[in-house]
């Protein structure tokens, strides 16, 4: 019975502490022992069958070291000025050599009409600098190390904001019942929702209950073990909202718990700007075919962080698809690959997708497929008391293949997934997984798998959490997709477009 006497330890070192230091409470984690393996090297390899040795140059190493330097992109991004918001951000810097890094490569592969197309932006918002603390007593917890204003944040006044800390549990109307939160930094408790873009609180209105009733600043506590920094969506709210990394979001619970009625002081700066004038851009490589027919290749190139799934993974996977059919006789490649590395839409807008909307009658008016890279390896993880296990093998993916009313497509999609490994889930989505697909759908024939993973949108992101077998399944069953749509007319593929049932 191991239980009572955890209970115990933890009991006595709560009294002993309980005088000044905030002891972080911690549950049962029985340790590990030490690995006996790198992961990297026992990654579950699906094996290729005789039949399938046409897809084995896709080599999901190879595709791994493009994940790798997308990363690379990245940091160095962060390492230039900009420690706190980074990533492959559009408008930015590290936007632009993510642009002439794919287009290097398209060239490399000897695509035609290799192009970088600037797209204008309208004004992005870019947080410069903030610093946040909480103290109480003689202790200040630095809560910076992990906060990160969820996208779209407004700034603090100049002078900042000097407030008391109150805890609001998840953020419900329950948790806010009684509490006077007028003018106090306002801290709740929240589950990360990836799949759904977005987290309880944010979901449930936990920020916009706070700004009803007064509140000058949210700070949501995102349940992932450890102190990772989290990029959230917007919560379209007036005052400062921020995401807080578990250790230190416990830290201030513990602060707030023990200061009684003297609560903790949060001191707040948040530096935004609307920056005007900056450009994306959308980047394009051609693979000429027999015919003038197309199939799209699409991946965006954006994304926080090192953002090695979102979406170095599905970059990766467009530059191995284009590697893999440049081998191929011309005469032999039915229709004309158009392979397109999209701006993005983490700056909540997609403008180049949009830019390719409003042309779809010229664009796609005789396109069999087009295929979505996005998020196409991640690694497979598991909560084991408060720490994130990390498996030697892929996560299953959220998956579309061009809906019940294209059975050709939806069939060979399935039979491709199972014949290279790549895991699903046993129902498709009604509509593509979020992401750019959502935008074509409707009227162009689209395949999409992917996932939204426990590290998504998070400084956890690294190319470590991209298994390159997952890199090497996903592209090689994609490649089979596009060989068996080109066994397939346009008739079997082309529709009407649909209605949007579901307006957003
Ligand atoms: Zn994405």
């Amino acid at each position: 019975m191991r239980t009572a006497p955890f209970t115990l330890a933890l009991a006595a070192s709560t009294l002993a502490a309980a005088a000044q230091q905030p002891a972080p409470v911690r549950l049962p984690a029985p340790e590990p022992a030490p690995a006996v393996y790198a992961l990297d090297d026992a990654l579950l390899q699906w094996p290729l069958s005789a039949s399938l040795q046409a897809y084995a140059d896709i080599d999901g190493r190879r595709l791994h070291r493009y994940v790798v330097d997308q990363a690379a992109i990245a940091r160095r991004y962060r390492d230039n000025g900009h420690p706190q918001f980074w990533g492959r951000i559009t408008g930015t810097s590290a936007d632009a050599e993510s642009a002439d890094w794919l287009a290097a490569h398209f060239t490399r592969i000897g695509l035609a009409d290799v192009r970088v197309q600037p797209i204008d932006l309208p004004p992005q918002w870019m947080p410069q600098s903030w610093t946040i603390t909480a103290s109480a007593g003689s202790i200040t917890l630095p809560l910076d190390r992990s906060a990160q204003p969820a996208y779209g944040s407004p700034a603090t006044p100049p002078g900042g904001i000097d407030a008391d800390a109150v805890w609001v549990g998840t953020g419900s109307d329950a948790d806010f019942a009684g509490r006077d939160v007028r003018g106090k930094a306002v801290f709740m408790f929240s589950m990360p929702l990836p799949g759904s873009m977005t987290n309880t609180s944010t979901a449930e209105g936990g920020p916009k209950r706070a700004e009803a009733r007064g509140a000058a600043a949210v700070f949501e506590v995102i349940a992932l073990p450890g102190n990772m920094r989290n990029m959230l969506y917007p919560a379209r709210v007036a005052i400062p909202v921020f995401a807080l990394g578990m250790e230190d979001g416990y830290a201030v619970r513990d602060l707030i718990g023990r200061a009684g009625d003297r609560p903790p002081r949060v001191r707040i700066r948040l530096d935004v700007r609307q920056v005007p004038n900056e450009t994306s851009s959308l980047v394009w490589g051609t693979l000429p075919g027999a015919t003038d027919e197309t199939i799209y290749v699409m991946a965006h190139r954006d994304g926080w962080f090192d953002a090695a799934t979102d979406n170095a993974s599905g970059v990766a996977t467009m530059i191995g698809l284009a590697e893999h059919f440049a081998k191929i006789p011309q005469a032999r490649r039915r229709r004309t690959m158009i392979f397109v590395g999209l701006d993005g839409h983490h700056n909540d807008a997609g403008v180049g997708r949009s830019w390719m909307v409003a042309r779809k009658d010229v664009l796609f008016a005789k396109t069999a497929l087009a295929i979505n890279a996005e998020h196409t390896s991640t690694i497979q993880t598991y909560f084991y008391g408060e720490r994130i296990r990390r498996s030697n093998t892929y996560t299953a993916q959220l998956w579309y293949a061009g809906g019940p009313t294209r059975p050709k497509l939806q069939d060979l999609a399935i039979r491709a997934f199972r014949e290279f490994g790549v895991s699903t889930y046993a129902e498709p989505e009604q509509a593509p997984p979020p992401g750019d697909l959502g935008r074509f759908f409707r009227f162009v024939p689209g395949v999409d798998a992917g996932d939204f993973n426990m590290y998504f949108h998070t400084d956890g992101e690294t190319p470590e959490t991209v298994p390159w077998t997952g890199l090497e399944a996903s592209t090689r069953a994609y490649a089979r997709i596009v060989d068996g749509v080109n066994a397939l007319d346009l008739k079997d593929l082309q529709r009407p477009p649909e209605p949007d049932p579901t307006p957003r």
